[in-house]
This record gives C-alpha cells, structure tokens and sequence, in this order.
C-alpha cells in the first residue's frame, strides 16, 4: 500500500464521513428515516455538506504531525495552541469535555493537567490520523495517542479506545482483511489487561461477526438501539464492528454505521477514515467527495495537507503548516451555526 495514497484516503475518508453523517446527528434511526429518507446524500446546506469538529481536529492532528512528527511533546504542544485558538473561532457543537479542556488550556494550565476525566469519543475522531502515520512503529503510535488523548480525557478508557482506532488504521495500510480474531489479539497484546470490561466488549465483536450478525444488531445488544452514543464504549466497538465486516468498502460502511443512528457525525469520521486509509480517494464515492461546500478547510485544502503529510512521511523532514485566515474562518463558523440552527429547528417539525 502506497502510504501516500493512505493518508489521503484517511483524511478526505473522515471528512466525507463527518460531512454525510452530521445531519443525522442525535437521530434515532427510525426518525432519520422519516425525515430524510433512506437513500444517503449530503443534505446540510440542501445537498451539500459541511464539517464539523471531527474533521477540523484531525487537521489539527495532521499540521502538528507535520510539525512535530520526531516529539510526542511538542507536537501536543502545537496541537494544544490549535485547541486554543480553534476556540477563539466560535466553534459549534463542541463536546463538554473537550471545552473544559480548552478553557484549562486558554488559562495557562499545562497540556498534562488540562484533560478532564471522561470517557468521550472525543480522542478517538483524531486518532487515526495518528494511526496511518504511525502504522510502521507500534511504540510512537501510543505515545502520540496517550499525548494526543490526554490533553482533554484522562480517564484510561478514552486511552484504550483512541489507541484502538489508532490501530485499526494501521492495519487498513497494510492489510484488507484482517480476521476479526487477529485483531483481537492485537488489542490483546496492546490495551491494559486489567481493563476486563474492554476486553470482553471487544470479543463480543469476534462472537458477532461469527454468527452473521449485522452492525446494527450488534449495536442494539449493547443497549444502543436508539443510537451510538458518545461514550467511548459505545462509539469504539461499533465502529470496531461495522469496519471489520466492510473492510474495502467505504459506501457501504458509511451507510450501515449511519443506520445504527446516534452520534453519527463520528462514527461516521471515524469509520471513514479507517476505510480510507485503505480504499483511498478512488473508493469514496465521487458525489459525496464533490458535494462538499466547506471554506477554508475545503477537499483541496485537505488534499493539500495529505500531500505535506505524506511527504513529511516519506522524507522524514518536519514540514510547514498550511495557514487558514482567521476573518474567513470565523464568517464559516457563523454560516456553520446558522445550518446547524435551522436544522435543530426542522427536527421540531413532523415527521416525527
Ligand atoms: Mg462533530
């Protein structure tokens, strides 16, 4: 697999998914359904789509690896000044924990005291990134998840699920098939024994894809029926579960982990990175990739940061960051809230 192609899978993979998935966000599947119909498009802005803050940090993730790829230190540093100053844009939808970080942050509290403790899927949506980029060295993949993660969670669990994404997306470089048994054994050999609850969830996702069974179902025997919800237990092995079964089909994925409903701007990043990194530009559908209407951060502004962090990849030379202007982002970010408002609005209305 050509590692550049894989960074540019994973990062245009998440985007698209966060852009189709965010509509539908807090849905139950059933009032999805009913409101936009079953057939999947982009439909925030009539029928195209924006990002919202899955996408926005994994860039962030992205330029302080292109910073910062030789030092887990500096590159949370770099990472946490992004933070900052992606909460000076007036960011919508922002996750408690993940605010309560940044104000730690904003007021001079180091990045090793600023997390809070909370099992959020917050680490995870930026995890991948990490993973593609790390996918030959196991040992800097987890010092990069744990700084990465840190930062705004400190319970272990936020940890165990991030560095699962992580090495997912190390996998989907380098293989298309992995057995949900090995990679549970990977994780076996990866995550803290002690965590019994983590470990046992995780197996349940081998004994469910050995009986036929689908995302969904799966979903709705961890109680999820109404949908995915943040905590990590929960978004992780959905994920987990929906990418095992559609390894090499990023449409098909995205389309099953939506169903399950929830918190569906992330999972559906998150999945869409992880087939992604596999499939690459080519496997995500050339609608969703061309319906996006997004500023500053557009497909060719993360096209453009893939080819610099592919390129830091390869040479092993730091690179330079891509600058976004501030006045630009903070007119996106107004136009942003008012969709997301209008939005909230039409779910008051029937069908319900
Ligand atoms: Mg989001």
């Amino acid at each position: 697999m050509n590692t550049h192609h894989a960074i540019k899978g994973n990062l245009l993979g998440l985007a698209v998914g966060d852009s189709i998935g965010l509509p539908f966000e807090g849905l139950c599947p059933k009032r999805r359904i009913r409101l936009f119909g079953k057939d999947l498009c982009h439909c925030l802005l009539w029928n195209k789509g924006m990002f919202s803050d899955d996408t926005e940090h994994s860039c962030m993730i992205a330029q302080s690896l292109i910073s910062h790829f030789d030092n887990h230190e500096s590159f949370a540093k770099c990472f946490a000044n992004k933070l900052r100053f992606w909460l000076l844009g007036l960011p919508v939808g922002i996750g408690m924990s993940t605010l309560k970080s940044i104000l730690k942050l904003c007021v001079g509290i180091s990045i090793k005291k600023s997390g809070v403790f909370s099992a959020g899927n917050g680490p995870a949506m930026r995890s991948s990134v990490i993973g593609v980029f790390f996918y030959d060295d196991y040992e800097q993949l987890k010092k990069f998840v744990y700084t990465s993660t840190i930062i705004s969670h400190t319970d272990p669990k936020a940890y165990n699920g991030a560095l699962t994404i992580a090495l997912a997306s190390s996998i989907a470089i380098k293989q298309a098939d992995i057995s949900p048994q090995d990679f549970y054994k990977l994780i076996v050999e990866c995550i803290d024994k002690e965590d019994s609850e983590y470990l046992s969830i995780m197996r349940t996702i081998v004994t469910s894809i050995d009986q036929g069974e689908s995302t969904m179902d799966f979903a709705k025997n961890l109680g999820l029926e109404k949908g995915v919800s943040g905590y990590m237990y929960h978004t992780v092995p959905v994920v987990i579960h929906c990418w095992l079964t559609n390894q090499c089909d990023y449409k098909k994925g995205i389309t099953e982990i939506i169903e399950c409903g929830g918190d569906s701007d992330t999972t559906a990043s998150i999945l869409g990175g992880i087939i992604g990194a596999r499939v690459g530009k080519e496997g995500i559908p050339e609608d969703w990739l061309k319906n996006i209407a997004d500023y500053p951060r557009s497909i060719q502004w993360i096209e453009g940061l893939s080819d610099e962090l592919a390129r830091v990849k390869l040479t092993q030379q730091a690179g330079i960051q891509k600058k976004i202007s501030v006045p630009v982002l903070i007119l996106r970010n107004i136009l942003f809230f008012i969709a997301v408002l209008t939005h909230g609005f039409r779910r008051l209305l029937p069908p319900y």
